[in-house]
């Protein structure tokens, strides 16, 4: 997903990320978690922020030196972006015929997510393994009634199980009963698995009750610096910032309208800047606008719709004069990543990691 330099418009979409301020997020789970050994979840092309600078941001600055993936394919990946140094990392698919090659290759640990991988890894395998119980998401894991049994199995084999883990449906509200109840199955899941570490948080996890954090912690968002929770969390770091120039200025009477579907009509003189960024890099578009970017200081709302390459603002009201190539900021430390995510009528994980291939990144 990482912008090829020789596509990236030179006058296009821009997100700037800041390493330092990731490795400040990653200290601040630190102290929150004083316990707790804190792993990065760098799936998805670390949140779509560059699996190999931020991976080597955290090994070599913050000192992290474990890692999950969700395919095996970006476990390969990683390795080579560490430059095979001796991080441990664990991936969540767990093996499979085909995969269990590449494993072996990659020295990568799987999360093993049901009795079926537990007997492949078992005959084929080698090493160290996670085991994943699913606790009430019904996602991805092994039910309950299969922990005794993989056990065994992994026993039998020799294959010590280092980390037991499972994975919270509702962190996003601290409140909900559900996480309560999930910790206690997880507690009692875990005792077939004697001597491993226990890993129960994600993010949410990780910085709403130290109850949660046990032995190894998973956060991806809040290092990438978005709130886990249903509303934004101070503590985590501005690290992204998605801005992109103005390429058209119009002045419109009343009457005139914006865009397809004609969704915005002007009842009053009205200045529109048009915005080189779209749903095509990943924006989100809705049928009735939503969202803004800050112009030269000040907050202008979207108008008409989100289109594949544009993006059209009402900047009228804006007291700065504002001219074609001027900036406008969609998140970043002047609209933080979580209420940017809100106006949209999306979350911080999918406005990263829908970050198009045509934006470039630059990292600071
Ligand atoms: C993606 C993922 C994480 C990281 O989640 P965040 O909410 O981004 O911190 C941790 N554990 C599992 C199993 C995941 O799938």
């Amino acid at each position: 997903m990482t912008v090829d330099p020789k596509t990236a418009p030179a006058h296009g979409p821009i997100v700037e990320i800041d390493l330092s301020a990731l490795c400040a997020n990653y200290a601040m789970i630190r102290d929150a978690a004083p316990e707790a050994r804190v792993s990065a979840a760098v799936k998805c092309d670390a949140y779509g922020l560059g699996l190999t600078p931020i991976s080597r941001a955290l090994f070599e600055r913050g000192g992290c030196d474990e890692f999950f993936v969700a395919y095996p394919e970006e476990g390969a990946a990683l390795r080579e972006a560490l430059n095979n140094a001796a991080a441990r990392i664990y991936c969540f698919a767990g093996p499979s015929e085909e995969t269990l090659a590449l494993y072996e290759r990659v020295q990568m640990t799987p999360v093993i997510n049901s009795l079926t991988q537990a007997e492949l890894w078992a005959k084929r395998g080698a090493g160290p393994t996670v085991v994943h119980i699913d606790t009430g998401m019904n996602r991805l894991g092994a039910p309950m009634s299969e922990a005794q049994a993989i056990a065994a199995t992994l026993s039998a084999a020799g294959r010590e199980v280092s980390i037991v883990m499972s994975h919270l449906a509702c962190a996003s509200d601290p409140t909900h009963p559900k996480n309560k109840d999930q910790r206690e199955k997880f507690v009692e899941a875990a005792r077939r698995f004697s001597g491993a570490r226990l890993s129960l948080a994600a993010s949410a996890g990780a910085l709403m009750d130290k109850a949660y954090q046990f032995d190894l912690v998973r956060p991806g968002i809040a290092l990438y610096g978005g709130s886990p929770f249903d509303a934004d969390d101070e503590r985590i770091c501005d690290v992204a910032t998605l801005k992109a120039p103005i390429v058209q200025l119009r002045d419109l009477r009343p009457g005139e309208t914006v865009g397809y579907g004609a969704t915005f009509t002007a009842t009053a003189p009205v200045r529109i800047a048009t915005v080189a960024l779209g749903y095509g890099d990943g924006y989100p578009r809705n049928d009735t606008p939503a969202g803004a970017a800050i112009v030269n200081g000040a907050l202008a709302p979207i108008v008409g719709r989100v289109s594949m390459d544009f993006i059209t603002l009402d900047i009228t009201s804006l007291k700065n004069p504002v001219k074609i190539g001027d900036y406008a900021e969609f998140f970043g430390p002047r609209l933080r990543l979580f209420k940017a995510a809100a106006a949209a009528h999306r979350v911080p994980y999918d406005l990263l990691t829908g970050l198009g291939g045509r934006i470039d990144r630059r990292y600071l």
